[in-house]
């Protein structure tokens, strides 16, 4: 089965949580090889995990589920060439 990056975004915390079927996460990893917008997502999303893995209460930034949709938005629009949804953290 060849994964779109709309399929991967909904197995993401699957992935991350580590629960999805063999099968389907071989799909992903494959996928995340090759796609950095998804790459880039699954880190976002490892590193909110990881700032609420302990008992802290964390709050997103208001407006950030906005923000990120809105650059998903622009980064499906714009693929391969875009990097613009690196803005927090560009590759060193
Ligand atoms: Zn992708």
């Amino acid at each position: 089965m060849v994964l779109n990056c709309r399929h991967v975004w909904e197995y993401i915390s699957g992935y991350l949580d580590n629960t999805l079927d063999a099968e389907i996460r071989a799909d992903v990893e494959h996928h995340l090889e090759h796609c950095e917008i998804c790459s880039a997502i699954l880190d976002s999303t490892r590193n909110i995990l990881i700032l609420t893995a302990d008992d802290r209460v964390f709050e997103l930034p208001l407006g950030y589920s906005e923000r990120l949709h809105a650059r998903l938005a622009a980064a499906m629009l714009e693929i391969p060439s875009s990097t613009e949804y690196e803005e927090e953290e560009p590759p060193s």
